[in-house]
């Protein structure tokens, strides 16, 4: 190259996104030093600032590099690039940050062990050998152990640990990959491993310790193990016995549990997996990915009983790795808490809320400051759905094109809560928080919330809720209002829903939203038919914009007989659905599967609690509705965890092999109402000629259908569908092919839940976009 092409040239670069604690600068360095490039790079309040000076085509082929080479834990939002005059500076430095204005600075979430990391923790002699907390600025602990921002050392879990020479050292080479990575350390600085039997008595440490682990495990025992964002109760997948005993501790009849194996061929062994889900599995967030089981399951029976599902997980950390080295079986891995309570983090709690129910703990001295779940992530029709925002998405970074000039905070609900927030040019979403239904869970979402404004350092303006008048988070919505003269918004629950796929579309226009859930409170209605307090929402079709949503179609309302107590028992809402539209007489006479054993009083009480419209309210719940039609069918009797007749109604359906019923379905009355009284005439006159799979998938072949049909009635709105029910695979797939055939686009949330998790971000975007957030 001739000197006068490679004319001198000074730039100015500023990167936005996530672009630090991600080992941005090391590789920015790199990328300057093998040009021949000087200059110098800062973490500033912007993200990162770059200066650069050198060779035009060095220039332009290091703006390049910075895109395609970027460490794998960032994200570039945006970069902007300058002229600026000479300086001569003659070196490449990386300076120390500017004070950190923390607008743009966002927090990564933890993150899988990566493959070099891998290799050192397996290589005999190397620092980090059989080390379980090996990791660099690729891979490890990050959300879970930052106290506040910056992320600095000083500011984590990790500041109890001083580095030893070599460690310190890596630390501080910007050649190395662990330059600036917070938690560095290996086995002669770092935190250790001890095994106590479940009174806290100290068995053994450090490489003893795992081996004692390895023991315990093989041997049929439970040993909760501290991970990453809490403990776990694992034990061997295959053995039932041990199964049935964590399962009672836990107090979970038939919830189904994970289970982690420590590669993808024992995945494999389990489970069909396509592309996409392999891909899943082996990213770095190592969610809990839903694949169908293998008909010739090695696993106990009880690990997911009833269900075509199983969740599994790769090992995520060195130390599940070292533990499951020598196992030649794959784990039970479900979260350390007994059903209804907070995920426990230290060992305390362990042995407060365990403590008889399992033999050994294995633990570690490096503290857990934010608890955070495994996520669990399937594929539906085709795209991912993250059915729970935990370890490895959380917290969720979403860039805005403004800056907020007004922090706004939203609470989200009281069902698999989560809460987001918006500061700076972000809006973030925080991890799975679970149902806040104890005082325990009250105390520890309180808890959350000062975490989440402290490490965020935000001072909300604005604080958001759903309307549901007792919902916790409505509540404490209240009290902040008042206690800080904040102003207070009420975004109710369906419009929410389809909000959050509009926030993760970025969409402002008014779209047409399909909202099924299990239960919301509903606006009530302006001619008072549906009764005007206290709703239940859960089978809304919605014109919705940013600011409100008219519901143009709902479900056909019943009754929930007794209230709350209909979800758990599921023959109360067949009963519901079939007092609209038969006598008590009549219903006696069909002799249901679902009625068979109950005393004959158990229906003449039932009814007159559904004459008294304070004991049943209406629903328009399609959640409700699936329930009802498993009862039907009777395939759940009593509910033990939320969603079980859907999945149950799933595994029915699967391999249901259809024939096409044009009088199966749904029908659109003139006012708007959704009815399903055909549909379920068809099914009992049916039930006994068909199989139940083909009874099954009747259904959710008639709510894709009836979908496609409303759709057809709005051919210029964007289609959203949000809301439990979409979980549903068979439903996503017939809504996917439906879709496609009519060339139509279908909008659903991938990066946020579409159950109640993702409804934080719907109440964020409200505010954001209805100017709650400028001056
Ligand atoms: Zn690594
Ligand atoms: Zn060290």
């Amino acid at each position: 190259m001739s000197i006068t092409e490679d004319k001198v040239v000074r730039r100015k670069i500023r990167v936005w996104g996530i672009v630090q604690g991600v080992g941005f600068r090391p590789t920015v360095y790199r990328l300057a030093i093998e040009r021949q490039l000087s200059g110098f790079i800062l973490n500033n309040g912007q993200g990162v600032y770059i200066e650069i000076e050198g060779g035009l085509s060095a220039a332009d082929s290091f703006i390049t590099a910075l895109k395609t080479d970027a460490p794998p834990l960032s994200r570039i939002d945006r970069v902007s690039v300058d002229s600026m005059p000479l300086q001569n500076d003659g070196e490449f430095v990386i300076t120390s940050s500017d004070t950190v204005d923390l607008d743009s600075i966002s927090i990564s979430p933890d993150k899988g062990v990566c493959s070099h990391c891998m290799e050192e923790t397996f290589t005999a002699g190397n620092r980090h050998y059989q080390y379980p907390f090996t990791n660099c600025t690729h891979c490890g602990p990050r959300y879970s152990l930052v106290r506040q921002l910056p992320y600095d050392r000083p500011w984590t879990s990790m500041a109890d640990f001083a580095m030893c020479p070599a460690c310190a050292e890596a630390y501080g080479n910007p050649l190395d990959r662990r330059y600036h990575a917070q938690p560095v350390s290996c086995n002669y600085c770092g935190p250790e491993i001890r095994f106590t039997d479940s009174s806290g008595n100290l068995l053994a440490n450090r490489d003893k310790a795992l081996m004692h682990a390895v023991a315990a495990l093989k041997d049929g025992k439970i040993v909760a193990v501290k991970g990453i964002g809490g403990f776990h109760l694992m034990c061997d997948a295959t053995n039932e016995e041990v199964v049935a005993r964590l399962r009672a501790g836990k107090r979970r009849l038939r919830k189904p549990l994970a289970v982690m194996v420590n590669s993808l061929e024992m995945a494999a062994s389990l489970a069909v997996i396509d592309p996409l889900e392999q891909e899943i599995l082996e990213s770095p967030e190592r969610p809990i990915t839903l694949l169908q089981k293998r008909l010739e399951l090695a696993l106990a029976e009880s690990i997911a009983p009833g269900v075509p599902w199983l969740g599994v997980m790769l090992a995520y950390s060195p130390l599940h790795y070292l533990l499951m080295e020598s196992l030649k079986f794959p784990l039970v891995a479900t979260s350390a808490n007994v059903s209804g309570m907070p995920i426990a983090t230290r060992f305390s709690q362990v042995i407060e809320q365990l403590g008889q129910h399992i033999d050994y703990v294995l633990d570690h001295n490096r503290n857990i400051l934010h608890a955070c779940d495994d996520s669990v992530v399937q594929v539906a029709g085709g795209r991912r759905q993250v059915l729970r925002l935990g370890r490895g998405y959380a917290p969720l970074v979403m860039p805005l094109e403004q800056a907020v000039d007004k922090p706004l905070l939203a609470l989200g609900v009281q069902q698999k809560n989560s809460i987001a927030l918006a500061r700076g040019k972000q809006m973030v979403v925080g991890p799975y928080q679970g149902d806040l239904d104890s005082l325990e869970m009250e105390a520890s979402f309180s808890r959350h919330l000062n975490d989440i404004e402290q490490l965020f350092e935000i001072e909300p303006a604005t604080v958001i809720s759903d309307k549901h008048p007792h919902y916790i988070t409505t509540r404490m919505a209240q009290d902040l209002s008042k206690e800080r003269s904040l102003s207070h918004l009420q975004v109710q629950h369906h419009h929410a829903h389809i909000l959050a796929v509009m926030a993760e579309h970025r969409l402002t226009g008014e779209v047409l939203g399909f909202a099924f859930d299990g239960t919301g409170y509903g606006d009530p209605s302006p001619d008072g038919k549906d009764g005007n307090t206290g709703v239940i929402w859960g089978g809304e079709v919605l014109l919705v914009d940013i600011r409100q949503a008219k519901r143009c179609h709902y479900l056909k309302p019943f009754r929930l007989i007794g209230g709350e107590r209909a979800i758990k028992e599921p023959a109360r809402i067949l009963l519901g659905l079939l007092l609209e539209y038969y006598s008590l007489d009549e219903i006696k006479a069909l002799d249901l599967p679902a009625f068979k054993g109950k005393p004959a009083s158990w229906l003449n009480n039932l009814y007159k609690v559904w004459q008294s419209p304070g004991l049943s309210p209406l629903t328009t719940s399609m959640g409700r509705m699936i329930d009802g039609w498993a009862s039907l069918l009777g395939l759940v009797d009593t509910v033990d965890f939320e969603g079980e007749c859907g999945l149950r109604l799933e595994a029915a359906a699967i391999d249901a092999v259809i024939s096409s019923h044009p009088e199966a379905r749904f029908n659109l009355s003139s006012d708007g109402v959704i009815q399903w009284h055909r549909l379920l005439d068809w099914a009992i006159d049916q039930r006994t000629r068909k199989t139940t799979g083909h009874c099954a998938v009747i259904l959710l072949t008639a709510i894709a259908r009836m979908i496609g049909d409303i759709a057809h009635c709005y051919p210029n709105h964007s289609v959203v569908v949000s809301g439990g029910v979409f979980q549903n695979r068979i439903l996503m797939n017939n809504l996917a092919m439906l879709f496609q055939s009519k060339k139509r686009s279908l909008l659903t949330s991938e990066q946020l839940p579409p159950n109640d998790g993702g409804i934080s971000a719907g109440q964020l975007w409200h505010g954001l976009m209805s100017g709650a957030c400028q001056d």
